[in-house]
């Protein structure tokens, strides 16, 4: 996305990097989370589900922005993303201080 001017805060705004759990067994390949990601990190993949589905597979792992929406759209509860490792432990330090 392009914007047509920077915002006066983007030095200080430091944007997320998700950690993306697939559970394939559940998938029903209808991918919404594919076609849905803002971000394009997703894609069906070749292999098969134990239901027969393509479930997703992350192509893209570094661009995903944690922003939850393949989560909020999977019908089967299939897929959830949790901030990377060192992310959530900074996160949790900055809590506890408050
Ligand atoms: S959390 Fe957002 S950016 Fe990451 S894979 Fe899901 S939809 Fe894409
Ligand atoms: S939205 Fe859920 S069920 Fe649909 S392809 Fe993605 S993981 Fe599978």
């Amino acid at each position: 996305m392009k914007f047509w001017r920077k915002p006066f805060d983007a030095d200080k705004i430091k944007i997320p990097n998700g950690e993306i759990h697939i559970i394939a067994d559940r998938c029903k390949g209808c991918s919404f989370c594919v076609e849905y990601c803002p971000k394009d990190v997703l894609e069906l993949s070749e292999e098969f589900n134990v239901k027969g589905y393509h479930p997703p597979t992350v192509k893209k792992p570094d661009d995903c922005v944690a922003c939850h929406l393949c989560e909020m759209l999977c019908p089967e509860f299939a897929i959830y993303v949790t901030l990377k490792e060192d992310e959530q432990t900074a996160e949790l330090a900055k809590e506890g201080e408050q």
